[in-house]
Formats: structure tokens, C-alpha cells, sequence
């Protein structure tokens, strides 16, 4: 790679990575892809997927995936917890201490080293809970 070709590379993924922090709604890569274009107008779908798994590989984002949906990506790297509604499919970020306290409990418990673990919270969110009520009373 030439280095005109080297500056474009990481010119895209530090704007993709700047679109990725500057959210905290865990975006889809075609959500990614509208915000970039508007930055970055020939950019392509395939170049967004591309930098958004180099970005999850070198720990600077993590890939939500839920199965048969689309991932979501989020900008914060470190370890936490998230809540998703399966009415609209909003990810909430959790901040709960004893949550985060869970994986050393486990480790002196059992007697075993966790590398890593997954937990995931699923319901209503705020919003839907309000709809469904409001459906039921009609
Ligand atoms: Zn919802
Ligand atoms: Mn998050």
C-alpha cells in the first residue's frame, strides 16, 4: 500500500471510530455508514463493515450481536452491561457495581480463573413499557 493509500485508511476508521463514541445509541453499521457519508461522501457499506471488525479486534469497540439482528456496535470498549428492549430494540447501557463484582465472585466460589463472561438483560424499555399499559387499558 502506498502511503497516500495508508493516510486514507486511517483517516476513514479514526472518522468511523469518532461517529462510534460520539452515540450512545450501539448503532448499527448501516447507521455508521449514513453519519460517515455525510463526512465522507464515496465511502462504501463494505469499507464500514471492514473498519468496524478491525476496530472490534483491536479493542477499541465492541460487536453486540443478537442472534438473527443486526450487530450493534459500541464505542465504549471497556466491560459493561446492557439492557435491550425487544419491543424496539433500544440497548441501554447498565452502571450497576454488584453486577461488575459477579465475575470475581465466581472465580473464588467455583476455584476456577473466568476469562470472560456474557450477560445480557432483556425486556421493555421505559418507553414500550409506557405503550403496552396504554394498549391494555383501551
Ligand atoms: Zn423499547
Ligand atoms: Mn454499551
Amino acid at each position: 500500500m502506498n502511503t497516500r493509500g495508508f493516510v486514507r485508511k486511517t483517516r476513514q476508521r479514526e472518522v468511523i471510530l469518532h461517529v462510534l463514541r460520539s452515540t450512545k445509541s450501539h448503532p448499527t453499521a448501516d447507521w455508521v455508514y449514513q453519519e460517515v457519508r455525510k463526512e465522507m461522501p464515496n465511502v462504501s457499506l463494505g469499507t464500514i463493515y471492514r473498519n468496524l471488525r478491525t476496530l472490534t479486534e483491536m479493542g477499541e469497540a465492541l460487536e453486540l450481536s443478537y442472534g438473527s439482528t443486526y450487530s450493534r456496535f459500541d464505542g465504549n470498549p471497556e466491560n459493561h452491561y446492557h439492557f435491550v428492549c425487544e419491543a424496539c430494540g433500544e440497548v441501554i447501557d447498565l452502571d450497576i457495581p454488584v453486577i461488575a463484582q459477579l465475575e470475581a465472585n465466581v472465580s473464588v466460589q467455583a476455584k476456577v480463573e473466568v476469562t470472560h463472561h456474557r450477560l445480557e438483560f432483556y425486556g421493555r424499555c421505559e418507553h414500550c413499557k409506557q405503550t403496552d399499559s396504554q394498549q391494555e387499558a383501551n
